[in-house]
């Protein structure tokens, strides 16, 4: 295994039993990887069968049995991240026919369980958000209705939320939103992003040029793959050993200080977990 001067967290992947599953955290700790957040599927991959909230109870608890499995595997630990996507409420509109507030009532009642999970201590942190792409505006009226909802969950029950959005740099709105229902904006994490976000916390796609973008500027970012797990989407996204590969690369090239905060000050700071400690 290769060694690095810090633990090495990936932010956001997907593990599925039908894909590589705890293979895929097997591969990541081979690269020299130690924690995972692990992010329940995309619900839109429910939209065919989805009719009420057991369908994401089935979801939550094969993600949290596949963290499980993955902390066996791992130097540290897995944890898992649970939530509904937000392109499901467009899907489910679209597609299927769901009045855009009985899709919403389902997305709330998604995220109401995921944040029992939480408050009963078997998961960490919450994901929402809102499409990445231009919606109807009583879509996105009830998409942005549904963050708001999130984030006084969330602030409920303690914990930090994972949001899918369209790429951006400022996050202010987002900070808004929470600071009004009493969640910490830096609890906030915009999943995906390409740099820094004004506001709130990157988690940042782990390509050269998005890690350059934040690596020097002392803020707080994690490092994420967004791995989909998906064998019949092979190489959509990054794969599971790209967060330790590009942390080997910030350790050669010196900056020991973005390591830290990457693996060790952000995850503290955003989730109240700690990465070293939780090294076996
Ligand atoms: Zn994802």
């Amino acid at each position: 295994m290769e060694s690095l001067p810090t633990p090495v967290l990936d932010d956001h992947l997907h593990l599925h039993p039908d894909g590589d599953g705890i293979e895929a955290a097997k591969t990541f700790a081979r690269a020299g990887g130690t924690h995972l957040l692990v992010v329940n599927r995309p619900s839109w991959h429910l939209v065919e069968s989805v009719d009420d909230v057991d369908a994401f109870r089935e979801t939550f608890e094969q993600t949290i049995e596949l963290v499980e499995g993955s902390t066996e595997v791992l130097p540290g630990r897995a944890w898992p991240v649970l939530g509904v996507h937000p392109v499901l409420l467009p899907r489910l509109v679209a597609d299927h026919g769901w009045s855009v507030d009985d899709a919403a009532q389902l997305m709330r009642d998604g995220l109401e369980l995921a944040a029992d999970l939480v408050a009963g201590g078997r998961a960490l942190a919450l994901k929402s958000g809102r499409p990445h792409f231009d919606v109807s505006e009583s879509v996105l009226r009830a998409s942005n209705d549904l963050i708001q909802h999130v984030f006084a969950l969330a602030a409920e029950v303690d914990c930090a939320v994972q949001l899918h959005t369209e790429d951006t740099d400022d996050g202010t709105e987002f900070a808004e939103l929470a600071n009004e229902v009493g969640l910490e904006p830096h609890r906030v994490v915009k999943h995906y992003a390409s740099g820094p976000v004004k506001g709130i916390t990157p988690s940042v796609i782990a390509r050269s040029v998005a890690v350059r973008a934040v690596r020097n500027r002392g803020d707080p970012f994690m490092l994420e793959t967004d791995f989909l797990d998906d064998p019949t989407r092979p190489g959509a996204v990054l794969g599971p050993k790209v967060v330790p590969r590009r942390s080997k690369e910030l350790a050669e090239s010196g900056h020991h200080a973005a390591l830290e905060v990457a693996h060790v000050e952000t995850p503290g700071l955003v989730y109240g977990i700690d990465t070293r400690a939780t090294l076996e």
